[in-house]
């Protein structure tokens, strides 16, 4: 049970948290913080947060466990405002789709690595955001990975994976790293796939005509094209280098591809197309 639960960006997933967390009754009072006083207000009136305050410090002041839902970009600036409310028992933990540059966030605003900071990634998301989109069961049966520090102490993980399974979700723990290379290759490559086809389409001359013809492989494949550019902007720059060796990879198999229409080699693409539905097939994700 949270006494008090701090969320510093109470969007989409801050806000659904919040939600999960009140469905589950595992929580007395929830205070939010953002920038935009009209977002808070909002967020009170769906029943999201019971109050706000926009100086995160205040907000923060007196909580147990504190989140950080902001877009990665912001978690360092968010993290020195708060920094006067920690105390050795605050609970600190994000939501940042990336780890590596979270922890480097937390540990230059605070000039170290609380024992209470546990850092935690959601694997659930829609292409929508703001608090208006939250919705309390996103996170049911969906995996929420924590990546635990040295530094974390044994009580905060346990308390940020109490928090994470009261919403419904499959916790796991993992190292940043690995986390990193995984999103990379999992979440982080396909949003820029979908990101570079959608863009390619709309800049050609009759992108109308093209739209037009658009049927169900193509509205799969792009919803995540919608997706808020703020926050992808953000997770490309900080887990450049996993993405980056994502995309070489991809783009050399691209190339093999691409040979292989080119020499009108359909033995080659056929192994190709197999061997992917055959792992697709595997997977037991619908
Ligand atoms: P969102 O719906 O846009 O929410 C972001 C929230 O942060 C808003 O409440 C915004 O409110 C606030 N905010 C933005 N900049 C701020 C700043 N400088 N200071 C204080 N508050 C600020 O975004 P989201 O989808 O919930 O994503 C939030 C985090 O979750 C990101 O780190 C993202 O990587 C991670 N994540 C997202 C997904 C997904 O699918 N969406 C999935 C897993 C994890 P104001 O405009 O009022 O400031």
């Amino acid at each position: 049970m949270i006494d008090r639960l701090c969320i510093i960006g109470v969007g989409l997933i801050g806000g659904s948290l919040a939600l999960a967390l009140r469905r589950a009754g595992m929580v007395n009072e929830i205070v939010g913080s953002s920038r935009r006083s009209e977002h808070l207000h909002r967020a009170v009136e769906l029943g999201v947060i019971d109050r706000f305050d926009l100086d995160a410090a205040r907000a923060a002041d007196g909580a147990d466990v504190i989140v950080l839902g902001v877009p990665l970009g912001a978690m360092r600036t968010v993290c020195g405002q708060i920094k006067g409310a920690l105390t050795e028992q605050t609970v600190l933990t994000d939501v940042g789709s990336s780890k590596a540059s979270v922890v480097d966030a937390v540990h230059s605003a605070l000039g170290m690595l609380p024992a209470g900071f546990v850092p935690a990634h959601p694997i659930a998301g829609t292409e929508k955001s703001g608090v208006e989109a939250a919705f309390a069961e996103l996170f049911d049966g969906r995996r929420v990975v924590l990546t635990p520090l040295q530094s974390s102490s044994a009580q905060a993980i346990r308390s940020v994976h109490d928090m994470w399974s009261a919403t419904g979700a499959i916790v796991e723990q993992t190292g940043v790293g690995h986390h990193d290379q995984v999103l990379a290759a999992t979440s982080h490559l396909p949003h820029m796939l979908a990101f570079a086809l959608v863009d390619s389409l709309a800049r050609m001359g009759d992108h109308d005509e093209i739209f037009r013809f658009a049927a169900g492989g193509f509205r799969d494949f792009t919803r995540i094209a919608s997706s808020d550019p703020v926050m992808w902007r953000d997770i490309c720059v900080a887990n450049r280098d996993a993405l980056l060796d994502m995309m070489a990879r991809f783009q050399e198999d691209f190339t093999v591809i691409s040979d292989a229409i080119e020499r009108g080699d359909g033995e080659a693409l056929l192994k190709i197309f197999n061997r992917a539905k055959q792992a697709r097939d595997r997977l037991k994700i619908g």
